[in-house]
């Protein structure tokens, strides 16, 4: 079949094969809930860390920018049914292969940063230690992505049977 006008077929190829990228959201924010954000910003004005920003699908959380303290601010500011209060963030960390460790540099920015303890460093012979993240302990809030020097770790669907929360 003939791509569309306008729409090169090497485009079209492009475009199936990379899936939208996944976007984490505050706590309490699902994929169904977030159906009645209006963009109107309120949530973002009112997060004392600055970690939020909307985007085209709604309000998105910015691992990068800081760490959520989950102080209830941005459920609180929403004048729609956005955000479940109290309830989870939909994602946890993973750490990539950029991490500093993989080309020999030592660090535990990320385990030191972490409220939970959830980041534990993996003793390896000849080679720094190796982060890892229980995510079974993770609460996503990002205190370890905002310390990364390496900007190697980033937010990724959290698996979870609440679906509710699993889909955000
Ligand atoms: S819970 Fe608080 S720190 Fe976390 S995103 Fe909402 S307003 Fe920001
Ligand atoms: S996002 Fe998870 S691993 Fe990272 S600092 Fe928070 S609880 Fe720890
Ligand atoms: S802070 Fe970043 S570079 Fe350092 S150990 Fe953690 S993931 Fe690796």
């Amino acid at each position: 079949m003939p791509a569309s006008p306008g729409i090169s077929r090497r485009n079209l190829l492009r475009g199936m094969a990379r899936p939208a990228p996944f976007l984490p959201r505050p706590p309490g924010v699902s994929v169904a809930s977030l159906a009645a954000c209006t963009g109107c910003g309120a949530c973002v004005d009112a997060c004392p860390q600055a970690i939020l920003a909307l985007a085209p699908g709604g309000v998105v959380l910015r691992p990068e920018a800081g760490e959520c303290v989950f102080c209830g601010d941005c459920a609180a500011s929403c004048p729609e049914e956005v955000f479940l209060p109290g309830g989870p963030m939909g994602h946890v960390m993973q750490i990539s292969a950029d991490c500093f460790v993989h080309a020999g540099i030592a660090c535990m920015s990320c385990r030191d940063a972490c409220p939970e303890q959830a980041i534990a460093m993996q003793p390896r012979i000849g080679a720094p230690f190796l982060p890892r993240i229980d995510t079974a302990s993770c609460t996503g809030c990002a205190a370890c992505s905002a310390s990364c020097p390496a900007d190697a770790i980033m937010a990724v669907k959290r698996e979870t049977e609440e679906r509710e929360v699993e889909d955000a």
